[in-house]
């Protein structure tokens, strides 16, 4: 049993104000593996006064110095990557083998397009007017982290705002404290300064909140869901704070016919279901042109019928458990509405798939699912499920496929396959998504990831991802006094 009963707070391991412990339970059999503390906003105080008083000096740091802890950072980072993997696995039951190649190592991925994005970037540039612009590091940051890539999502926020010079507080997910407190043990280990970065723990009515709300606080970064995006932005706009908003997504994925259609509808299927369907920008709306239709439909069965569901502790390419009861029953209420909606059950369905080992019964496993005839009055159309449930419908014109994939309120991720380059560039300017996947090809670490419309503002990762940290200055060049 694992008790994390400290924050990390002014670089030392201290004890909540008041303490509240709770459970943290693994998925895959929902036993309890550990206890958190819960912080209250004395905690939030603490942490962002000691981030407050850190800024003064680090602030002022030059940029070949904070390359040198980054780099460092690299080093234990990669030391701990199998440390991180099964931390992971532990608290949100993704697989071992895709927790030590996608998640772990996505807090590397990120953390090395960083120090390349800051290696290339001028902290001082002049105008054609002759004025000079500087970048300077925008003061303490506040930054909510979910569960679903609980490394991914603290390396995209904590990295640039260590990069840029500013200082930060990080309240991750309560729900998944293991791999959030090792990631604070390699920050401590690659020798940053006391209070330059702090941990609390905490849920996001109190913590969560407090942070939105603290004056001391200059911008709030946060991930998750809509809802409480919304709740930050409510928060921080008293004190008129910068926020950066990563909310969630209902990505198309348009399949013309004059593609590989069998590989393109098999990797949709497992593109969707990757993580247990628990990715913000998972391809979650597949459209495929009517005339490959009903071969789409064949394939698209035969894959789901083929996902292992299994034990994450077993390296495989299986899919794991959905993270908790909440998210079980939030999925198999969105399955049923699916049912009661008209649509057709290709695959999958209600319950937890069969053959499950004994151990796994008290797991939060669901069953690969498909819908097909999906149509935009229905519920599973506009809803993001946050679970291994993918929706088809067909189109029959290139037209009514950017209509199609445009009707959400969402716009992280569109994908799109085509043999046809001239109606990809077509079809990639009209889909109004932040990324764009290309017969199965994304973009790599370093470039932005973030959304349109419901699904967020600014932008992470790479250059673009250091912007959100920084405050622009003018100044004319100097001269005396004529
Ligand atoms: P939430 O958005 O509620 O949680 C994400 C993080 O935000 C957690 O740390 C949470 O703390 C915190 N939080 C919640 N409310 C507030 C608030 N008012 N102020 C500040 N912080 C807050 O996600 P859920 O876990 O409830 O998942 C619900 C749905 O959200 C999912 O089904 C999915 O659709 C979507 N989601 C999207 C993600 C993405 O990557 N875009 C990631 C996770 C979820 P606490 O745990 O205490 O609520």
């Amino acid at each position: 049993m694992i008790t994390l009963d400290k924050f990390y707070i002014n670089g030392e391991w201290v004890a909540p104000a008041a303490p509240k412990m709770m459970p943290v339970l693994t998925p895959s059999t929902n036993a309890q593996v550990g206890t958190v503390a819960l912080g209250n906003e004395v905690d939030v105080d603490r942490a962002v006064a000691a981030s407050k008083a850190a800024f003064e000096t680090f602030s002022m740091t030059t940029k070949a110095e904070r390359l040198a802890l980054l780099r460092r950072l690299a080093d234990v980072t990669k030391a701990r990557l199998g440390d991180l993997a099964a931390a992971i696995t532990m608290e949100m039951g993704a697989p071992a083998t895709m927790s030590r190649e996608s998640q772990a190592q996505s807090g590397l991925g990120h953390l090395e397009s960083f120090i390349a994005a800051l290696e290339a970037h001028d902290e001082e540039e002049t105008l054609p007017n002759g004025d000079i612009v500087s970048y300077e590091p925008i003061g303490v940051c506040g930054l909510i982290t979910p569960w679903n890539w609980p490394v991914n999502q603290i390396a995209l926020k904590v990295v640039p705002a260590l990069a840029t010079g500013s200082t930060c507080v990080l309240k991750p997910s309560e729900h998944t404290p293991l791999s959030a407190r090792i990631y604070a043990e390699l920050i401590h280990e690659a020798g940053y300064p006391a209070g330059v970065f702090n941990l609390v723990f905490g849920d996001g009515i109190s913590v969560g909140s407090a942070l939105s709300k603290h004056p001391d606080v200059a911008m709030m970064s946060f991930t998750g869901s809509t809802r409480a995006g919304s709740a930050v932005s409510r928060d921080a706009a008293a004190t008129i704070k910068r926020v950066t908003l990563e909310l969630g997504g209902k990505s198309p994925n348009v399949i013309f016919a004059d593609c590989d259609v069998d590989a393109a509808v098999a990797e949709g299927v497992s593109s969707c279901f990757d993580n247990t369907g628990q990715s913000c920008n998972a391809p979650t709306k597949m459209l495929v042109e009517r005339s490959v239709y009903a071969r789409a439909l064949d394939v698209a069965r035969k894959t789901a019928e083929a996902t292992k569901v299994d034990d994450p502790m077993v390296e495989g390419d299986h899919i794991g458990p959905l993270f908790d009861r909440l998210q079980y029953e939030r999925v198999q209420a969105m399955i049923q509405k699916g049912l009661e909606e008209g649509s057709t059950l290709l695959a999958g369905g209600l319950g937890r798939p069969d053959g499950l080992a004994k151990h796994l019964q008290t797991g939060w496993f669901a069953r690969p699912t498909i819908f097909s005839d999906v149509t935009p009055d229905m519920s599973v159309w506009r809803e993001e499920i946050f679970g291994p449930v993918l929706i088809i419908a067909p189109f029959d014109t290139e037209d009514e496929a950017i209509a199609m994939a445009n009707d959400t309120e969402y716009g992280l991720d569109a994908y799109l396959s085509t043999g046809d380059e001239a109606r990809a560039m077509r079809v990639s300017r009209r889909l109004r998504a932040g990324g764009i996947h290309i017969n199965g090809r994304a973009s790599d670490y370093g470039s932005p990831f973030g959304g349109f419309k419901q699904s967020g503002n600014g932008r992470e990762g790479g250059k673009f991802g250091l912007e959100d940290y920084v405050e622009v200055k003018v100044r004319p060049p100097f001269a005396q006094w004529p």
